[in-house]
């Protein structure tokens, strides 16, 4: 895979550069402002470098999940306002993804200037699984540029127009993000220090068994908590209420359970409510007593402790998916407590996930505590689960280089 510094020594003054950043910021959805920008930061090392060598900078990212058509909702805007800001420089907004206003905008660039294009799933063919599709598309991209960067770290497990196929038509590298995230992922997965200790939560259990049975094999400890380890308490055979519960997953659990043994480390409490709000009363209750009618929103006190001396010897630690609700202050001390036990671990700690990442910042922790953060949830967990990252491949195929 080529870096940016060899596309950098061979010079790209005065070249049009696309660079496929994640600006994916989670938006307020009330006011439509940036709760959280990240992702913004982590794109600017690439950015930064490639306007200060005179390169013209053709930024093309996705926000949201518009249904393949422009929709204000998901405009690039404050994401284009918020980037100027941090640049330091106003950051011109393409009106289409690769049409008429694209064109005349990045023609009109200077070197070191640099034009955000508009939201690239405005076109359907971004996500399309038709190859043709997607093709037209990645022309039309490759028509606004001489080079392509992907810096996108958290697609590059998607096969889209803007990430895999457009690189098959430039001379390609990896940006500065996806190198420093890849270096992580590799420390992970090669002989990582031990004990190694992976703690999961988050929404989605059917999303993340995958990886689970991928990692069981490799790390010391797991522990599952997040809206998740309910069908895990199911397959224990405890009531969970009115708690997020993956009927269909739980026989799958139960496997993962008697496999795993004492590996796998569930809660022992939960804080629980009434309804899905911040303003309700709530209960912590033990597992074994989740009453009917209530819903756990959150890991319990005595779990934290529990987390915490699990990971008080971790060498290794990976960490995907908040412990609760955090986004509602009464659901947020399992996050914060998990978050702090993993800040301290004495070696390397890594936080994977757009939503984790967003936890330990709203939750005032500090993210020099960590070894690192990553912006691709889905993206980490693809890796680690040994799977092909089609945006990936792609790059270390250096035949049109
Ligand atoms: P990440 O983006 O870090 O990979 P996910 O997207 O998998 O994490 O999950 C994040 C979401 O999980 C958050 O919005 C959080 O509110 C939700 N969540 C965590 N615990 C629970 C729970 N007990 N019940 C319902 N949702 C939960
Ligand atoms: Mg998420």
């Amino acid at each position: 895979m080529r870096s940016l510094d060899d596309l950098l020594s061979e010079g790209v003054a005065g070249r049009r550069v696309l660079v496929r950043t994640d600006l994916n910021v989670p938006l307020d959805k009330a006011t439509g402002s940036i709760t959280d920008d990240g992702r913004i930061r982590a794109s600017l090392p690439t950015l930064q470098a490639l306007r200060d060598a005179g390169a013209r900078v053709v930024v093309a990212a996705h926000l949201g999940r518009p249904k393949g058509a422009p929709d204000p909702k998901f405009s690039l805007r404050p994401v284009a306002a918020r980037l100027g800001e941090l640049l330091g420089a106003p950051v011109a907004l393409a009106a289409d993804v690769a049409g008429d206003d694209a064109r005349a905008r990045v023609a009109e660039l200077t070197d070191g200037e640099l034009v955000l294009l508009e939201n690239v799933r405005f076109e359907a063919a971004e996500t399309s699984k038709d190859d043709a599709e997607r093709g037209e598309l990645a022309d039309r991209l490759a028509g606004l540029a001489d080079l392509y960067v992907d810096d996108a770290f958290g697609a590059v497990h998607r096969k889209h127009a803007s990430v895999y196929d457009v690189a098959q038509r430039l001379p390609h590298a990896a940006g500065r993000l996806v190198a420093r995230e890849l270096d992580v992922l590799t420390r992970l997965t090669t002989d990582p220090d031990r004990p190694y200790v992976v703690v999961l939560g988050g929404s989605k259990v059917s999303d993340k068994l995958a990886v689970i049975e991928a990692l069981l094999p490799k790390v010391d400890r797991l522990l599952v908590g997040g809206g998740m380890c309910f069908t895990f308490l199911a397959a224990q055979g405890h009531g969970v209420g009115g708690s997020l519960l993956e009927a269909d997953q739980v026989d799958t659990c139960r496997r993962l359970l008697a496999e795993a043994g004492n590996r796998i480390v569930l809660p022992v409490d939960v804080v629980c409510a009434p309804e899905f709000s911040a303003d309700v009363e709530t209960t912590v209750v033990p597992v074994e007593a989740i009453p009917d009618g209530q819903l756990g929103l959150d890991v319990g006190p005595r779990t934290v402790e529990v987390f915490g001396a699990e990971l008080g010897d971790a060498r290794t630690v990976f960490w995907n998916g908040p412990m609760g609700v955090f986004e509602l202050e009464p659901f947020q001390a399992g996050t914060r407590g998990v978050a702090r036990a993993v800040a301290a671990v004495d070696g390397l700690s890594v936080v994977g996930g757009g939503d984790s990442a967003a936890a330990v910042r709203q939750l005032g922790l500090d993210e020099d505590a960590y070894g690192h953060i990553s912006t691709g949830g889905g993206a980490s967990l693809e890796y680690l689960e040994g799977r092909e990252l089609p945006g990936l491949t792609v790059l270390a195929d250096r035949s049109g280089n």
